[in-house]
């Protein structure tokens, strides 16, 4: 079994090392106490553990022992005063149809952990060849993302963001799009999630980044308008040091004012990594540039993280537009939301606004901006220029 501890890093983050290690020492000794004398734990590194079950006749030996891990993470653990909820994640491979020897053991069984992790966290999953079929699949495109980079296979298309009540644009969200050599046009809800997983999300964010900046620079210099520029960025863009440095560099070389850029940061991915979140909003904003949480109402919708988190608009998730006309309770929820978040003084960001009644129910409850196919697709470039020309 491999085992890995869900959020660890935000233990360490928030009540320092210290507790992360007094917290490592209270699991390994209720693991061993858990597992029969003739198994091993080891601590692989950091927060990972393998279990070595020597003596299981069946896949549901190997299944109970997972759920009395689990189990062991019901209760929360007493850190310094502390009490602390946690998961874990676990994956399982069987000798000999998983593998025959130590190494393809304890990496089959990583890769069925990993499974665990994207089924949710905090479960245990057992090996499969789909799995491995899979993680097959995410190496190739893996370099495939790192020679399209090279190659100048992406491209941004610009989505404009439209004033509600004067139905002109105000400005553009960019999103990256991908001409996959072989496979076509590859949507990002496909390759950013392992660009990010695979660290790609560095230099992509950065090309995306600059590209977006050019483009907004050369915009309004076109115009006189003060059109800005929504650019997504990924939570681990934010983890490097140079990120803010990028900035500066982006901003010293453009004559657009930094007021002018919105950076969108997911709900859940906020979350994932607080500190350095909070302490790296703080720095942008301090430079003048925006931040929206984008799809507001998908993942946490923390009301106590709105309040304490530096931002300045909340984007509202198209799955509310979706629902609004038909489910009178999701109506009653986007309206809340968008009062809300006025009372809070964020400005708020319809998206995904396909019909006029959606049009007319924001309208009706004063919401000030937004984006979608009624107004207009995310556009190339050249398209994007004309529509605002
Ligand atoms: P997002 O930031 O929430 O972007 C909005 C998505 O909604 C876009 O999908 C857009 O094409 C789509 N959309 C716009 N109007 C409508 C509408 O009226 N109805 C519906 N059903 N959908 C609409 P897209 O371009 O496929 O992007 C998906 C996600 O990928 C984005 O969600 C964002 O999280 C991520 N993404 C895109 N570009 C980048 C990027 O450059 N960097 C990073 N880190 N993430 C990106
Ligand atoms: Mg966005
Ligand atoms: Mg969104």
């Amino acid at each position: 079994m491999f085992m890995d501890v869900d959020h660890f890093k935000n233990l360490n983050d928030s009540l320092g090392h210290h507790t992360g290690d007094i917290f490592l020492h209270q699991l390994a000794t209720q693991l061993t106490e858990i597992i029969r004398i003739e198994d091993t734990v080891s601590r692989m590194g950091g927060d990972e553990f393998t279990i070595l079950l020597t003596q299981i006749s069946s896949e549901a030996d190997a299944a109970s022992i997972a759920s009395k891990i689990l189990m062991l993470f019901k209760t929360p653990f007493n850190l310094g005063g502390h009490n602390i909820h946690l998961g874990a994640s676990i994956g399982i491979a069987l000798y000999p149809n998983d593998g025959d020897n130590p190494d393809t053991l304890i990496r089959n069984a990583d890769t069925a952990m990993y499974h665990a992790k994207e089924q949710g966290r905090n479960n245990y999953q057992f090996f499969t060849t789909e799995m491995e079929r899979r993680v097959r699949e995410r190496v190739i495109l893996e370099a495939d993302l790192r020679k399209g980079l090279e190659r100048d296979e992406f491209k941004l298309y610009y989505q404009p963001i439209y004033s509600l009540k004067t139905e002109t644009i105000m400005g553009f969200e960019a999103l990256i799009r991908w001409q996959h050599p072989d496979s076509g046009f590859m949507s990002p809800t496909k390759f950013i999630p392992i660009a990010e997983e695979r660290g790609l999300i560095i230099p992509i964010g950065e090309w995306v980044l600059r590209r977006a900046c050019q483009q907004l620079d050369q915009w309004s210099r076109q115009t006189d308008k003060p059109l800005y520029m929504s650019i997504n960025i990924s939570a681990h863009q934010f983890t490097k040091k140079e990120f803010i440095h990028t900035i500066n560099d982006i901003l010293n070389k453009s004559t657009f004012a930094p007021e002018q850029l919105i950076f969108e940061i997911t709900e859940t991915a906020m979350m994932d990594n607080l500190g350095y979140t909070i302490q790296t909003l703080k720095q942008l904003r301090a430079m003048g540039i925006q931040i929206a949480m984008d799809d507001f109402g998908t993942g946490y919708s923390s009301f106590t993280y709105l309040k304490q988190l530096p931002i300045d608009i909340l984007k509202l998730d198209h799955i509310f537009m979706r629902d609004v006309m038909h489910d009178p309770d999701s109506a009653e929820i986007a309206a809340s939301i968008i009062d809300l978040a006025k009372k809070l003084r964020l400005n708020v960001i319809a998206e995904g606004i396909e019909t006029t009644e959606q049009l007319g129910f924001l309208k009706s409850h004063q919401c000030a901006r937004g984006q979608g196919y009624l107004f207009s697709k995310p556009l190339p470039q050249d398209e994007a220029e004309a529509l605002l020309m």
